[in-house]
């Protein structure tokens, strides 16, 4: 399928989501890097803004764009990964709209087929995952390893969520198999902290609330706290997994204020509830157990809305289990 997308094809862009995350990071670099290291013949930039510090020890974060220098360039293919819609490539979707060919590889359900040819599997783990079986096993370097292992451990919770199946565990050994080091990987990029990371993290769970009987739990953090810890939004990775695992919890919602009572939602769930069907409704996306959206409002008027939707269909599959 690579090499189709890429026949006559000289120059390439690839983008990925705003605020972009492990399995978007992995996927944009991993293949970013592949073709440069396998396609001589052609020329790749990878647009994407603010990665997080642990991801730059992957070889060719150090090429990415954090701008677009100019606008009207018209590229030969623009590839979009891990993005469920053009609104989220921010920045590079004037370049995604003029390029003349487009490709998107992506598991969001949410995601509608938006490019020319479209890769979308919404049963796999990671964008990362799919990414993988475009390449050719035998040409991939430690160095694209390395980036797509980093991708499927951040979009799985280190192989945890059920999204991570029996292929999800083929590829991460084919993977390993390039020789890359694993723990490391998980360690430096997954788990580690700042100790400022773990104050704001302490801070929103003992803030949280529940609500719906406790099956749902909450927090909030507004950007007045994050400007005391010096924090930005991808230091506030890991908290609504961490509320997540509450014991009878259900649905876990974190929201952090992007400005004066906007808030970027996320919503984590169990087993039951489908959050991407809210997320949605809200006018965001993502998949069943992991999605968000951005809203205006107080906390407690987002909180009101989503309980709203969540009760929902709690109460409608109480009614299809009475059946
Ligand atoms: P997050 O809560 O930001 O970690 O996002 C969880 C999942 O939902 C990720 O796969 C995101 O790409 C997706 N997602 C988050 N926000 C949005 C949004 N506004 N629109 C579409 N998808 C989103
Ligand atoms: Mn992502
Ligand atoms: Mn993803």
């Amino acid at each position: 399928m690579l090499n189709k997308v890429l026949e006559n094809v000289s120059t390439i862009a690839i983008g990925g989501h705003i605020r972009p995350d492990g399995d978007c990071v992995g996927s944009c670099v991993g293949l970013g890097q592949y073709i440069r290291e396998n396609y001589s013949d052609k020329t790749v930039d990878i647009y994407l803004k603010d990665i997080p510090e642990s991801f730059h020890f992957l070889n060719g974060t150090e090429t990415i764009l954090e701008s677009v220098d100019n606008e009207e360039k018209i590229y030969d293919l623009f590839i979009s990964l891990d993005c469920g819609d053009t609104d989220r490539l921010e920045y590079s979707k004037p370049l995604f709209v003029k390029a003349k060919h487009t490709f998107c590889v992506d598991h969001h359900i949410s995601n509608i087929g938006f490019a020319e040819v479209n890769h979308i599997v919404p049963e796999a783990s990671s964008t990362s995952e799919l990414v993988y079986g475009l390449l050719d096993e035998e040409k991939i370097s430690k160095n694209v390893a390395e980036a797509l292992y980093l991708g499927i451990v951040h979009d799985t919770g280190v192989f945890q969520y059920s999204c991570a199946g029996p292929e999800t565990f083929r590829v991460a050994a084919k993977l390993l198999e390039k020789g890359i080091d694993a723990p490391k990987i998980i360690e430096e990029t997954f788990y580690a902290k700042s100790y400022a990371q773990n104050l704001v993290m302490g801070r929103a769970l003992m803030e949280s609330i529940l609500f719906l009987n406790g099956t749902g739990i909450a927090s909030f953090i507004r950007k007045d706290v994050m400007e005391f810890y010096g924090v930005g939004p991808k230091d506030l990775e890991g908290i609504v997994s961490q509320l997540r695992v509450t014991e009878g919890v259900e649905v876990a919602v974190f929201m952090y204020e992007l400005r004066q009572n906007e808030f970027k939602v996320s919503l984590r769930s169990k087993e039951k509830v489908d959050v991407s069907r809210i997320a949605q409704y809200f006018g965001g996306g993502g998949h069943k157990k992991a999605a968000g959206f951005t809203m205006t409002g107080t906390p407690f008027d987002v909180l009101n809305n989503l309980s709203k939707q969540i009760e929902e269909q709690m109460e409608k599959l109480e009614k299809t289990q009475e059946q």
